[in-house]
Order: structure tokens, then C-alpha cells, then sequence
């Protein structure tokens, strides 16, 4: 297993990352994607074990519902760029499973065995550019506009194209690269799904940054230690060799690394709901405390209101993982009813939560004067003293809360999860689509024809 120092080293290998404008050359030293290099170099010392054939825990196929389960947790410790590799891992072998084809089965056990032996990580490149959305890939204006093949060798593929907003990108040693979407008879070139290195020759990747640009990240006490680079990943003619392609042309099988990449991610995208859903309850609990006023009616409402939204969407993460199925080869796999249904639910309502938070917090969560104005000798204690809350409540204390708050879901951070919470995983829309695929509507319809008495009756 690397180190945090080895994953640090690990970098150097000639990649092309660009910034707002400039061409990255010391990705650990630069300003604000280093401090993203070292949320994961902390991660790989976390689980760092000397034993000679140790393997990171976040990255084995679970093989039952309590080990699907217990992953959850650990999950939840490790970084953004650790997280997506388990969620890569489980999307090659769930959709090596559903392809059947035994050829491609052997390449992706081979992969994802290398990659868990050399402790990488992977990150996961399926959103397309996808020009005009109303055009499939073969009648876009530029060919390009999703990724295909547009070379064969005798030893691999030539693959053009960019995927965008793939998170952490620039942090990982690997781009899981799958089709976005189904594919249709004469898309074969489309029908791509393979594993190319960052480094490789003709990967760029431009990225942005929520990271804060702030000296003092005292006043981003969350995203100060959460910051995870987006990247724009552009494959300009990047050769593939055969054994990294896990599936080149039959666009019959395109469509089931989508869903299997859906399937996991919104499974992550459930917990981390969860997890942000008791975070949210506990903001508001914390700070109507320290306003005084946990006590008042319409506060314990909108309070009882997240609860209630916070446990449904932690019931709807049990069903998917209790109601577990499992491939050919033993790997267990979230419900794709409750995943889906729970992460739509838990995204829809976000804003709702979040807006009971600003409501119950009242303005400091935007005016709270910074930390270190508590420092200074003229007005330090002044601000101490008119922030101070219900009695026995801090300044310090209460400024703290808010900006902790703010930073969580009022500023750009916030902004970006706000937005992360309603696209990633596919958006708002896939969900919907999957939920209704995989619910009984017609146990649903025999439900109410009976209860109107109507079951034996013709339409
Ligand atoms: C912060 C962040 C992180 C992300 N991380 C990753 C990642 O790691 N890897 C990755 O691959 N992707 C990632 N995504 C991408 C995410 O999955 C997409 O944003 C999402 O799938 C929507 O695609 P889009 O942004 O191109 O929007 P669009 O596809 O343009 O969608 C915009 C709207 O138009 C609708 N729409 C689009 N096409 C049609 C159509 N043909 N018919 C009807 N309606 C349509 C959509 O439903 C949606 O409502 C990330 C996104 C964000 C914001």
C-alpha cells in the first residue's frame, strides 16, 4: 500500500493539469489544488498498513449486505478521490458481470486486481460534452462531441473526446473512461468504455476549484479540509492498449456501465445525503441553542420537519443495502429502487433543509465578522461580547457555528453542493427514470383496481 509521501511522488509523472490559465507543474506545492493533494496523501496514511500484501479496506468488492454496510463508514472517512475508486471498482465489476462477455470479464478483473494491488486511485469519466443535446452522438456537428474511437491498431484504440466535471481527476493516477449514455446500431465508435492513465500522451485536464482562496481558512472550517478539484478532461488522440479496453463497439452493452456507474454513485450519493442530513439537524439544533431559542414552537417544527427528513432518507440507504443483490461472481450490489428513490428524495429536499438552517440561524450565518477580527486588540472583545448568544453561550463559540454554516451552505462550497447534490450521479431526471423502471406499477395499479372494486372488471 502507498503512503501519503509515495501517493505525493506519485504525481510526478509528466502529467498535463491546468489551472485558470497556467500549466500546473508542482501539483502537492500549488496554492489551491495542493491542499486537495493533501486531503488524500492524509487519506492513504489513514489506512496505511505495512503488511506485505495489505490492500486498502475502501477498495474490496463487498460480497454481502454487512459488508456493503460496514463500507459505508469508512467511506465516509476517506476523500472525495478514494470514495470515487470504490464507487469505479464496483461499476467495471458489476458491468462485467451484466456484459457477459468473458474476454472483457478477464480484463476488468485483471485491471481492478492491479489497481487494488498498487493501491491507485481511479477516477470516474462518463459525462460526455455531448454538443446539442437533442442530437444523438452520430448527428452532432463535431464528431467529437462525445468520446469514440477514431483509430484501430493492431494493439489497442485511438480515442478522442472529453469528459467533463470529473471530480478529482487531477488527484488520481487513473481515468475510469465509460459511455455516457446507451448506444445505438451505427455508434459503434461511441460504444467505448476503457482505463487510461493520467499521464498518458494526449490527457489534459483543465480544472476549477471551490478550495477556499482565503490565508486564514479558519472561517472555512469545512471546505478548508473538503476541497476536491473538478476536472475537464480532454482525450486528445490517447492510444488504449487492448488489454485496458473493457468494451469496444457493441453498443448493445454501452448502456450497462451508465447504470452500473449510476448505481454506485447514487449509492454514495445516498450516504453522503444521510450523513449531510444529521449534520444539518445538528447545525440547527446547535444554533437555535445558541440563539436561545430551541425552545420556541415554530423552531422545534421546522427542527422535527429535518428529522423526519433525515431518518426517511437514512431508512431509504438501509433498504437499498438490506435489500442487496448479488452478481454471478458474489459481488453484492445496492437495491436499485430504494438507491434511486432515496437519492432523488434526499437531492429534491436539500434546499428545504438547508433552507430551514438559514431560517432557524438568522443573518450572522453571512455577517459574522471573520475569526481573527476576535484577535484584534480595538475590537476583539467588543465582537466577543455583542456575539455572544443565550446565556452561557460563547462569542467565540457562536461565531464559530456560523461559520461553519456559512461554509457548509452558504458560500462557494455550499454553492457546490447545492449543484453537486442535484447533478452528480446523473441528475434529477435519471433518477426518476430508474425509480419508475424498477418500481411495481403494476402491483400498484392491482392495489387500487381492488380497492375499487374493480379487479375483475374489463377496462
Ligand atoms: C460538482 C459535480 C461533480 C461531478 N462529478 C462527475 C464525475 O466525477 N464524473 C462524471 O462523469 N460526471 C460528473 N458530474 C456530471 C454530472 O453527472 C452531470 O452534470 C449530469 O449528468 C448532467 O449532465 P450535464 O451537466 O451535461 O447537463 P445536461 O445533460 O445538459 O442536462 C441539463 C438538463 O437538461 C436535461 N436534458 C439533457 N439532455 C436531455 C435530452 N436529450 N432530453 C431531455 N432532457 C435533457 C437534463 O435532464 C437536465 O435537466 C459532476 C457534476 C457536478 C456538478
Amino acid at each position: 500500500m502507498m503512503t501519503g509521501a509515495q501517493y505525493r511522488a506519485s504525481l510526478d509523472d509528466g502529467r498535463s493539469i491546468f489551472f485558470e490559465g497556467e500549466r500546473v507543474k508542482d501539483l502537492p506545492g500549488h496554492p489551491i489544488l495542493g491542499p486537495a493533494v493533501d486531503v488524500v496523501a492524509r487519506c492513504y496514511d489513514r489506512f496505511h498498513s505495512t503488511a506485505p500484501d495489505a490492500e486498502s479496506p475502501l477498495m474490496s468488492v463487498a460480497r454481502s449486505a454487512a459488508e456493503l454496510k460496514a463500507r459505508l463508514p469508512l467511506l465516509h472517512e476517506a476523500d472525495l478521490v478514494a470514495h470515487v475508486t470504490y464507487q469505479s471498482i464496483m461499476t467495471l465489476t458489476t458491468a462485467a458481470n451484466r456484459v457477459g462477455d468473458a474476454r472483457y470479464a478477464e480484463r476488468v478483473h485483471a485491471y481492478v486486481a492491479g489497481i487494488q494491488a498498487r493501491d491507485l486511485r481511479v477516477t470516474e469519466c462518463i459525462t460526455d460534452a455531448k454538443g446539442d443535446r437533442s442530437l444523438p452522438p452520430g448527428k452532432q456537428a463535431d464528431p467529437d462531441a462525445y468520446t469514440r474511437v477514431v483509430e484501430r491498431r493492431p494493439d489497442g484504440v485511438v480515442v478522442r473526446g472529453a469528459k467533463l466535471h470529473i471530480s478529482g481527476a487531477c488527484l488520481g493516477h487513473e481515468l475510469m473512461v465509460i459511455p455516457t449514455k446507451s448506444m445505438k446500431p451505427g455508434e459503434e465508435p461511441y460504444a467505448i468504455a476503457c482505463a487510461v492513465p493520467v499521464s498518458a500522451p494526449g490527457v489534459k485536464i483543465v480544472n476549477t476549484s471551490y478550495a477556499p482562496r482565503h490565508a486564514d481558512t479558519r472561517d472555512f472550517p469545512i471546505s478548508a479540509r473538503n476541497s476536491c478539484p473538478e476536472g475537464f478532461v480532454i482525450l486528445d488522440d490517447v492510444f488504449v492498449p487492448a488489454e485496458r479496453v473493457f468494451l469496444d463497439g457493441e453498443v448493445q452493452h454501452a448502456g450497462v456501465f451508465a447504470h452500473a456507474l449510476g448505481l454506485w454513485e447514487r449509492l454514495g450519493g445516498l450516504s453522503f445525503l444521510a450523513e449531510e442530513a444529521d449534520q444539518l439537524v445538528g447545525f440547527a439544533q446547535l444554533i437555535a441553542e445558541a440563539n436561545g431559542l430551541a425552545g420556541v414552537g415554530h423552531i422545534r417544527e421546522k427542527i422535527s420537519e429535518m428529522i423526519i427528513h433525515a431518518t426517511l432518507v437514512r431508512a431509504a440507504l438501509e433498504a437499498a443495502i438490506s435489500n442487496c443483490g448479488f452478481g454471478a461472481d458474489g459481488a453484492a450490489y445496492p437495491d436499485e429502487l430504494y438507491t434511486n428513490a432515496g437519492k432523488y428524495q434526499g437531492a429534491a429536499n436539500y434546499n428545504q433543509m438547508v433552507r430551514h438552517l438559514h431560517d432557524i440561524a438568522g443573518g450572522s450565518v453571512l455577517t459574522a465578522p471573520a475569526i481573527a477580527d476576535l484577535e484584534n486588540s480595538e475590537v476583539g472583545a467588543l465582537v466577543r461580547k455583542y456575539m455572544a448568544g443565550a446565556s452561557g453561550v460563547d462569542g467565540a463559540y457562536r461565531m464559530r457555528l456560523f461559520h461553519a454554516i456559512r461554509d457548509l451552505t452558504a458560500d462557494a462550497y455550499g454553492g457546490w453542493k447545492f449543484v453537486t447534490n442535484i447533478q452528480a450521479g446523473g441528475g434529477l431526471y435519471a433518477q426518476r427514470i430508474v425509480t419508475r423502471k424498477h418500481y411495481d406499477l403494476d402491483g400498484a395499479k392491482k392495489k387500487a383496481l381492488r380497492a375499487a372494486g374493480l379487479l375483475d372488471e374489463k377496462p
